[in-house]
């Protein structure tokens, strides 16, 4: 088995619920990925399994037939699935990993499924700065593992502990920030392990500060970013990776003259050029077409190859 839903060998038949091991959590066949991301495009996954917890999910990894694609899913803020769906089973973790709590004086342990800002807020809330960061993502922890999100400064790795996974093989392991080997928006063990958990390090200081920094990320975000769109963040990665010096996407961008650019109902944002955005009616073959022309304009004029940060998923759709 192979997490692989990127480029999934292609199969004959939609796999169905019957062909899956037992579990205790839940299985929706032929669910519109639309619903589970934020640019609300997207065919259908053949099934989507939502684990009641990691011990189930280990059973199910364990159990599944070795041919079946096996895919994660986290609040689907950094992805675009494809119009012609994923095939097998997209995995996407909710509310059994949904917990945060404090661990001793200093950590918070927050589940894979647990949203960024909620984890920021509760370590805001007992007095742990540090998270502060990623109250302005809108994604979850297995999905800030995954990407190694950042912003303003600070990356996940920065103030990870360790994290809790489950290998494809169902094996539980714990991995350190070192083995993970993060680096900007990626780490060493991408599509190679699940997340479950993560424990996470702050420093002391006063809720009220912290709440400050939290509503003044808040106020940057919502005049720089159109955080209310169907989007899916950065679409493409800062070539000069999280070196602040070095070449930012949206430069190349904006200098490319992709500002405002359309195809469809999908849109080049004009408030931020690194954003694509779906007006409405856009397809996913919209939105990745536009992606492709802005990174041909951006070859063209400054001679850099971008590189796509949003995770595209599953097969572009029959005749498109
Ligand atoms: C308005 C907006 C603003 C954004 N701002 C930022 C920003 O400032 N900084 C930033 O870094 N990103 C930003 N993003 C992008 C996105 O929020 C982050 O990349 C986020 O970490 C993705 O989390 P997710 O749960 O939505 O992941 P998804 O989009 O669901 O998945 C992304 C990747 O993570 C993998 N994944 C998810 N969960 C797990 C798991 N449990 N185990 C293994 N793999 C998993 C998926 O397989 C996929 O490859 C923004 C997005 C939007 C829409």
């Amino acid at each position: 088995m192979s997490i692989n839903a990127h480029n999934p060998k292609p199969q004959s038949a939609a796999v169905q619920p019957a062909d899956l091991p037992e579990v205790r959590g839940k299985y929706i066949a032929a669910q519109s990925l639309g619903d589970l991301t934020w640019f609300r495009v997207g065919g259908a996954a053949d099934v989507v399994y939502l684990p009641a917890d990691a011990d189930d999910l280990s059973a199910f990894l364990k159990n599944i037939n070795a041919d079946i694609p096996v895919s994660v899913l986290g609040a689907g803020s950094n992805t675009l699935a494809r119009d012609g769906g994923v095939r097998g089973v997209v995995i996407r973790l909710g509310r059994g990993f949904g917990d945060i709590m404090r661990e001793g004086e200093t950590q918070i342990r927050a589940g894979a499924g647990a949203l960024d800002v909620r984890v920021a807020a509760m370590a805001g809330a007992a007095g742990l700065s540090g998270l502060e960061f990623l109250s302005g993502i809108p994604g979850s922890i297995g999905g800030a593992l995954a990407m190694n999100a950042g912003a303003y400064g600070r990356e996940t790795g920065d103030v990870l502990v360790r994290v809790e996974a489950l290998g494809l093989d169902g094996e539980k392991r714990e991995l350190t920030p070192d083995a993970l080997n993060l680096s900007y928006r990626t780490n060493g063990y991408r599509d190679r392990v699940i997340y479950t958990a993560a424990i996470f390090r702050g420093v002391r200081a006063a809720p009220d500060t912290i709440k400050a920094e939290m509503d003044a990320i808040a106020e940057k975000r919502g005049t720089s970013q159109p955080i209310k769109s169907r989007t899916g963040g950065s679409t493409f990665k800062n070539p000069g990776g999280a070196n602040p010096d070095g070449p930012k996407a949206w430069k190349l961008i904006d200098a490319a003259g992709c500002r405002g650019l359309r195809v469809g109902d999908a849109q080049v944002s004009e408030l931020h050029c690194n954003f694509l955005v779906n007006h409405g009616n856009a397809s996913a073959g919209d939105i990745e077409t536009l992606g492709e022309t802005v990174r041909q304009r951006v070859l063209e004029t400054s001679a850099i190859e971008l590189d796509w940060e949003i995770r595209r998923i599953g097969e572009v759709a029959h005749g498109a």
